[in-house]
């Protein structure tokens, strides 16, 4: 859609002193009105969440082939990304959980800190175009204050879809998140709380400044 791909080509979306028209500003607010409408019902009623499943009964490819509505809307071959991402991501899982977590929060912690320095993040309020530009989740800040934040992350590309395995996946977008503010802000620890691995419809990150 035209909104998005303007949207994607505008760094400062969110400030106020940027060029875009009210219409455009008003369907992406649309699309996290819409998720954080589902996030919230989730929480309030307690929904059920989906049943967990073992390792065994993972279908990788079920895993591997997923349409994110925003996303596919934004470029027709986003599920060719989300596939070769998920690809490595889920040979690391199956190598060694604990070795993945490393090296994915590492990972997305030294982007993060690359990104501040090239001033590609400037201040919180860049968080959400980088993950839209970078096509990771549409990033939600839901919560501040004074030591805390609660940041949600929808059409997530490490668990959007992906089964109730037990576990959190999104060890790369919290390592974004804790660098970034981290830089930003201060010293900080990133915890996934809410995630399609645990039968959630979001992630939701909690950060703690210490
Ligand atoms: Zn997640």
């Amino acid at each position: 859609m035209d909104y998005i791909n303007q949207i994607l080509d505008c760094h400062k979306y969110f400030k106020q002193s940027v060029e875009f028209n009210t219409m455009q500003e008003a369907e992406y607010s649309e699309l996290i009105r819409e998720w954080r409408g589902v996030y919230k019902s989730e929480l309030r009623d307690r929904k059920q969440l989906r049943k967990k499943v073992c390792n065994t009964e993972w279908d990788p490819e079920s895993y591997f082939n997923v349409r994110r509505p925003s996303f596919v809307k934004i470029s027709p071959d986003d599920h060719k990304y989300v596939r070769t991402f998920r690809m490595v991501s889920y040979g690391m899982l199956h190598y060694s959980p604990s070795l993945r977590t490393l090296i994915l929060r590492n990972a997305g912690y030294d982007l993060a800190h690359r990104l501040v320095e090239k001033k590609e993040i400037k201040d919180v309020d860049d968080l959400p175009v980088v993950f839209l530009n970078q096509k990771i989740g549409l990033l939600d800040i839901v919560n501040e204050s004074f030591n805390k934040m609660e940041i949600n992350l929808y059409e997530c590309i490490s668990c959007y879809n992906a089964p109730p395995i037990g576990r959190t996946l999104c060890d790369f977008e919290a390592g974004i998140i804790q660098g970034a503010l981290e830089t930003l802000i201060g010293a900080n620890v990133t915890k996934e709380i809410y995630c399609f691995g645990l039968g959630n419809s979001f992630c939701g990150f909690e950060v703690a400044f210490e």
